[in-house]
């Protein structure tokens, strides 16, 4: 007979392992987590630039943890290694460069598709964040400059002169991250930072204060251009201008394909859930950053994994 996991999670960010973590502690076995990129938590190792600090009270939030995963204040490496551990140390089975495409409940038992296949499972948890697809601008990006606009800080390096684009809390950390050692500029079509978190307000105001970020503000984009290899950004209301690079910072979409394709209505661009992050499909349950409009965070992501965990600890027979 084909394997019936008692759980499959999809996307080892902070909330899947925390739902796959704290069911172990609760007795729950056969747990199995699926992830597309090449380790857990992509999103960390993608997004966060190198020794970053990490805030378990990320955006002023305070969030007591309401589970058994001691998560502190940190950088990312340190942040990394912790969840390393923690899934070592827990028998959890991480099975990466495994991308989920949907779920299907046929009787009491999930199928959940990976190419090639699905995997059988009594309880789902879909944890697969906000991160994994950018946004991305409407105009096209030219073939030859492409590997120079990007949407995090992998490809960065020093002495460049770079645009960030966007307004929220990424595009402010990126442009500030930056301004040390690049000449950086921010374009956002309004003409305050008002949606980021006041840190990031404070620091931007600061940077621009003292010249490191060059503001440019209630100016649109129409297009991007080769110039001879470098960037020509065309802007609506203000002349030209060229760059080594640009990263876009215009948010992430909620992956509402995935949440279609699987059955998980969605209202205001996110799943809807009961107060145990159950759906409306028995047994399939969201978590994480995936549930917040914005400004999800760690910690936040850990509390819903452990609800979640109780939860089917209750049920489970
Ligand atoms: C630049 C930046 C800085 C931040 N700084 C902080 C901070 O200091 N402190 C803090 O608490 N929070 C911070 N956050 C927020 C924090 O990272 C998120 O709230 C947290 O990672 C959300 O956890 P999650 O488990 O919901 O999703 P994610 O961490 O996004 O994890 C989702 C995982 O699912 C995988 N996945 C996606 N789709 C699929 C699929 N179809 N199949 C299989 N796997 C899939 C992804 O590859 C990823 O590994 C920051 C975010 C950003 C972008």
């Amino acid at each position: 007979m084909e394997k019936v996991y008692d759980m499959v999670i999809v996307g080892a960010g902070p909330a899947g392992i925390a739902a796959a973590v704290e069911s172990y502690l609760l007795g729950i076995r056969n747990i199995l987590m699926l992830e597309k990129d090449e380790n857990h938590n992509a999103t960390i190792r993608k997004y966060y630039k190198d020794n970053k600090r990490v805030d378990k009270d990320w955006k002023g939030q305070k969030v007591e943890l309401d589970g058994n995963i001691y998560f502190l204040d940190g950088t990312k490496e340190t942040t990394l290694d912790f969840f390393d551990e923690v899934i070592k140390a827990h028998g959890v089975e991480l099975v990466t460069h495994t991308e989920v495409s949907k779920i299907e409940k046929s009787g009491e038992i999930f199928d959940v598709f990976i190419a090639g296949g699905s995997i059988k499972a009594k309880y789902v948890v879909v944890t697969i964040g906000r991160m994994g697809k950018p946004n991305k601008p409407e105009y096209k990006i030219p073939t030859n400059i492409k590997k120079r606009v990007g949407y995090t800080l992998d490809d960065c390096s020093e002495g460049e002169k770079i645009l960030v684009v966007g307004g929220g809390d990424s595009a402010i950390e990126y442009a500030v991250d930056l301004s040390p050692k690049n000449d950086v500029s921010i374009c956002y079509r309004r003409e305050t930072f008002r949606r980021a978190n006041p840190i990031n307000q404070r620091d931007i105001a600061n940077a621009i204060a003292h010249s490191e970020v060059r503001p440019i503000l209630g100016v649109n984009i129409s297009a991007l251009e080769d110039e001879e290899g470098r960037v020509r950004v065309v802007y609506d209301e203000i002349e030209p201008e060229i760059y080594d690079r640009v990263i876009y910072a215009i948010g992430g979409t909620t992956p509402s394909a995935f949440l279609a394709s699987s059955g998980i209505e969605e209202q205001d661009g996110k799943p809807v859930h009961d107060d145990n992050y159950e759906t409306a499909i028995e047994g399939l349950f969201v978590a994480g950053d995936i549930t917040q409009e914005s400004g999800g965070s760690i910690a936040l992501g850990l509390n819903h994994g452990y609800k979640i965990a109780c939860h089917i600890n209750e049920h489970h027979s």
